[in-house]
């Protein structure tokens, strides 16, 4: 291992092998010990990472594969980075695997890149730099542009190619001959073979991922995640999951109730993820077991319109708060988005949450949209205060929309920034009232997440060199 050459570096690397000391504690004992190493990157905090399932997942293939891998997440103002697992410093490892969700975490990538002087081009690299991978949720619609800056780009569900992926890692030495070899693995784009083609994504049957490891630290806590859904049949129009994740398919019953059997003299606490949990085949079967086994469960995401007693009544028992989307204040602008609910299903939901017992809700909007105009604003402000009628708090998440490719909103161009400004000025002075929190996402985030999603492999270069900080971002 190679030591770290000051003080600062010293302190950097206690900080970073201090963030899973004493706090986390992994599913299964993880042997470590191959010829291939592998830097597992997660570009933001450790909190975000260890609670993101793609980086869990991606964890868990390369380590029952026989890859050494290491675990790196970057925090704010720390900087070089040392894994999180020996302590090893980042420029030790050859192969480096960024695991990349979303949008402005490429930010950071970039400046992790400036950090080590390794030029953001694969032109513009040698043989001598690391090999630069990406997987996670942004090859899904960005798989192209991001060949701009990575060697190479894993498309898609990593299960599909994983096996000849880790092969060809373990069997080549040379940089060149990786790259040689990856490039024959489907849904891989290579820099100088077939990046230019356009990336193949291919979707997993029945392969689901679950957490590796939990932390207090983790953005969830110790919950335990596991992932009973991938991909999305509603097809809502701003929605990258419903267009690009492939159909949607579910873990049966009986494997949810196997895995969780393994893990129960652990932890009753889970966290189920799917795009929407209320179109679970089995979903009644699902609460019916997790209600008797007297599992402490959270779910990712609902449909307002699939919601049942027993799903809300097994949530209710051990959370306050209710969370639902309904996107659009007005059917106009809900229409617009393809969310195919109605006020009356957001008025049910209202009464099915209150009388299941929740105190608090927390509800989604988004603005911005083409043709919005202002009773589509006053439409949000109406359902926030029919919603007080039934909470005690109602806690508002607003967002632009944000036109991403893959979608129906691909070419369309977002509403500027000072509109967006107007828009969030009237909707804050709306939604002030006693009982009512309210978060607006950054307008200029989401302007620049917009920009980054819809750049080409040419542009994407030219704003992380011009947009990246020193420091890190995060969300
Ligand atoms: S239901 Fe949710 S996950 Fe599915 S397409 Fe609509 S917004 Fe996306």
């Amino acid at each position: 291992m190679k030591r770290p050459r000051n003080t600062k570096e010293w302190i950097l690397r206690k900080f970073y092998v201090g963030l899973t000391i004493d706090e986390e504690r992994f599913r299964d004992l993880v042997t470590k010990s191959s010829r291939c190493k592998i830097a597992l990157i997660y570009p933001n905090s450790y909190s975000v990472a260890i609670a993101n399932l793609g980086y869990n997942r991606v964890f868990e293939i390369f380590t029952n594969s026989g890859i050494y891998v290491e675990r790196f997440v970057v925090e704010k103002e720390h900087l070089p980075i040392f894994s999180i697992d020996e302590g090893r410093r980042l420029d030790e490892f050859r192969i480096w695997a960024f695991s990349v969700h979303f949008e402005l975490d490429l930010l950071n990538v970039a400046t992790l890149l400036r950090v080590y002087n390794i030029p953001l081009r694969p032109e513009e690299r040698s043989g001598y730099h690391p090999l630069l991978i990406c997987g996670g949720a942004l090859t899904y619609f960005m798989g192209k542009a991001l060949t701009g800056i990575f060697d190479a780009v894993y498309c898609g569900d990593f299960e599909v190619g994983a096996e000849q992926f880790i092969a060809t890692l373990k069997e080549r030495e040379r940089k060149e001959e990786i790259l040689d070899g990856l490039s024959e693995v489907p849904g891989i784009s290579t820099f100088g073979r077939n990046a230019r083609a356009l990336p193949v994504i291919f979707y997993g049957e029945d392969m689901f991922a679950e957490s590796m490891f939990v932390s207090k630290k983790g953005a969830f806590g110790r919950r335990f995640l596991l992932e009973v859904g991938r991909g999305c049949k509603r097809r809502c129009k701003f929605c990258v999951a419903g267009h690009t994740m492939g159909k949607a398919r579910f873990m049966d019953v009986n494997e949810v109730k196997r895995r969780l059997s393994r893990v129960k003299n652990r932890t009753r606490s889970v966290g189920l993820i799917s795009a929407t949990i209320t179109d679970h085949p089995q979903l009644e079967e699902l609460m019916k077991y997790l209600d008797e086994e007297e599992f402490d469960v959270s779910v990712s995401s609902m449909r307002l319109d699939g919601l049942t007693h027993r799903l809300l009544k097994v949530l209710a028992k051990t959370q306050k708060t209710f969370t639902i989307a309904p996107e659009g204040g007005t059917q106009k602008i809900r229409n617009r988005l393809g969310k195919g609910i109605t006020e009356k299903h957001i008025v049910e939901a209202f009464k099915l949450g209150h009388d299941v017992g929740f105190k608090n809700i927390k509800l989604y909007f988004i603005y911005g949209v083409p043709g919005e105009a202002e009773e589509d604003l006053k439409g949000i402000v109406d359902l926030v205060k029919e919603a007080r009628k039934f909470f005690g708090k109602v806690h508002v998440s607003v967002n632009p929309l944000i036109p991403k490719p893959g979608t129906p909103f691909e070419g369309t161009k977002m509403m500027d920034r000072k509109e967006l400004r107007e828009r969030e000025r009237y909707l804050k002075a709306g939604l002030r009232s006693s009982g009512v929190k309210v978060d607006f996402e950054s307008v200029s985030d989401a302007v620049k997440q917009y920009e980054l999603c819809n750049a080409n492999r040419e542009s994407i270069v030219h704003m992380l060199a011009e947009r990246s900080a020193n420091t890190i971002i995060h969300m």
